[in-house]
């Protein structure tokens, strides 16, 4: 299986670290407000990419943080933390903020068909594992105390920035810097592990007590110390959008390794963004989409997803209302044809010879693709290629189509089974096929009315007739 590390900025072929097993880490939301279809972009690709290895037959062990404390607006000096800001906006606790956004984001990834990561870790929840980690970098002088904070000394940690291969003065200062107005932070490009209580943070809900007083985490630490704790260090995979490549996931790399002195994770892999008329998608820019605004217009969640797999996740993707409602309508054709595929005048045509070496040269085809650092598009147009085929039986497309489904994920044996048609209409289709073919066509017709009284069109194809519930 081959993968793009940007770490090196190369395909490379994956070796997990221990045989079977890949550790894997994805970040994860900042639950004070839904997600957007941009960040669900990211962890469509993110399920993908351990559907894949799942495939390929490795256990995944996934872990993913939620971030509720911590991650700062940052307006300069006036960075707050975004959790308390809905809190008070909303004016309801920031405990309850980050739940009800957290469950919101569970009921989103599961209408994607997203497996929920095995491991889910809330900041909050590991205080203690990230103060662990700030102490170490105390001790080994990576990190120093002011009146305000803890702050990692990014001039101590050699290649600080090997990960976006920026010169550190060209590091930019994006929405994720925590800033407060501290004269005794030594560079610009030093950032919080650590927020004691003073100026706009005196009144902060969240709050615990460590070394330096009582105080809460900055944003990065938190992934440091989750993701070591569950997965050791190194660990085999870790993920983000592109976002997190000059920042948080820079952050994370001097962090760890500066902890302990041994590198954090082997692979790095980043999605690229979903854009709107070339802009990013962002939760604080005005072209914010939810995927309750795309139901509210009629659209099923899965549409997005086939939408994004029609895109390779290192492309720009731009979101358009026509491009998904193209993707929707394909869905839909793609239902249809399984649908087909899984009736039974369609399975009845006898299998051909040579089924099964012709299943695994698609098979082989397809799984070639998607390990080609996740070529769905590619994927998809095997998908069609095998539906197209007019050498293979239906029942071997059927199930060809359910195996790639494993990773494409787009609910084909759902959308199969939620049409299942009942023994009885089946019987009146076989017998108004014997009518038909003796040229009895009244008989033949009365039948096909019983058969639309009871919810069912039949349609005579060259391959024999096909039943369809009426919509
Ligand atoms: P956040 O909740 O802001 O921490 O972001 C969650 C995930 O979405 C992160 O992996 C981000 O890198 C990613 N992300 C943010 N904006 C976009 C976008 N427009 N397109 C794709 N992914 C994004
Ligand atoms: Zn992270």
């Amino acid at each position: 299986m081959l993968i793009y590390n940007t770490l090196t900025r190369k395909k490379e072929v994956l070796k997990p670290i221990h045989k079977n097993l890949i550790g894997l880490y994805t970040c994860g939301p900042t639950v004070y407000n839904y997600a957007h279809i941009g960040n669900l972009r990211t962890y469509v690709f993110e399920d993908v990419l351990q559907r894949t290895l799942e495939l390929n037959g490795y256990k995944v062990k996934r872990v993913m943080n939620i971030t509720d404390v911590g991650h700062l607006t940052s307006d300069a000096d006036t960075g707050e933390d975004k959790i308390e800001n809905e809190a008070k906006k909303e004016k309801k606790s920031v405990w309850e903020i980050a739940k009800f956004y957290t469950n919101a984001f569970f009921r989103d990834i599961k209408e994607l068909n997203i497996e929920k990561p095995r491991y889910i870790a809330p900041a909050t929840k590991f205080i203690p594992q990230q103060i662990k980690i700030i102490k170490k970098l105390l001790e080994r002088g990576y990190a120093y105390e002011t009146s305000k904070a803890v702050y990692f000394d990014v001039l101590r940690f050699k290649n600080y920035t090997k990960l976006s291969r920026q010169k550190l003065s060209e590091k930019i200062t994006s929405a994720r810097e925590e800033v407060i107005h501290d004269p005794e932070k030594k560079n610009p490009q030093d950032f919080a592990l650590w927020f004691k209580l003073t100026d706009h943070f005196k009144n902060h809900a969240m709050r615990w007590l460590s070394p330096w007083g009582a105080g809460f985490p900055g944003w990065h630490i938190e992934c440091s110390a989750i993701s070591t704790a569950f997965l050791g260090q190194p660990f085999d995979i870790h993920t983000g959008g592109i976002d997190h490549i000059a920042v948080h996931h820079t952050n994370e790399i001097a962090q760890s390794e500066g902890a302990y002195g041994k590198p954090l994770a082997k692979y790095w892999l980043h999605g690229e963004f979903l854009v709107i008329d070339e802009k990013r998608m962002g939760k604080s820019k005005g072209n914010f989409i939810t995927l309750e605004n795309l139901k509210k217009k009629r659209f099923k969640p899965i549409a997005y997803r086939y939408f994004v797999l029609s895109a390779h996740y290192r492309k720009k993707l731009n979101f358009s209302w026509d491009g998904l409602e193209g993707a929707a309508n394909t869905l839909r054709k793609l239902y249809n044809d399984l649908n087909w595929l899984a009736s039974p005048a369609s399975k009845a045509r006898g299998a051909g010879k040579k089924q099964k070496g012709m299943a695994a040269g698609f098979l082989r085809r397809f799984q070639t693709a998607i390990n080609d650092d996740l070529n769905t598009p590619k994927a998809l147009s095997i998908l069609w290629n095998t539906l197209k085929n007019p050498l293979l039986a239906p029942r071997t497309k059927l199930s060809l189509a359910f195996k790639y489904d494993e990773v494409l994920g787009l609910g084909f044996k759902a959308a199969v089974k939620q049409t299942k048609i009942p023994r009885a209409v089946i019987k009146l289709a076989e017998k108004r096929e014997l009518y038909r073919i003796n040229k009895q066509f009244v008989q033949a017709d009365a039948l096909r009315k019983r058969m639309i009284g009871l919810g069912y069109e039949v349609q005579d194809t060259p391959l024999g007739p096909w039943l369809k519930p009426i919509p």
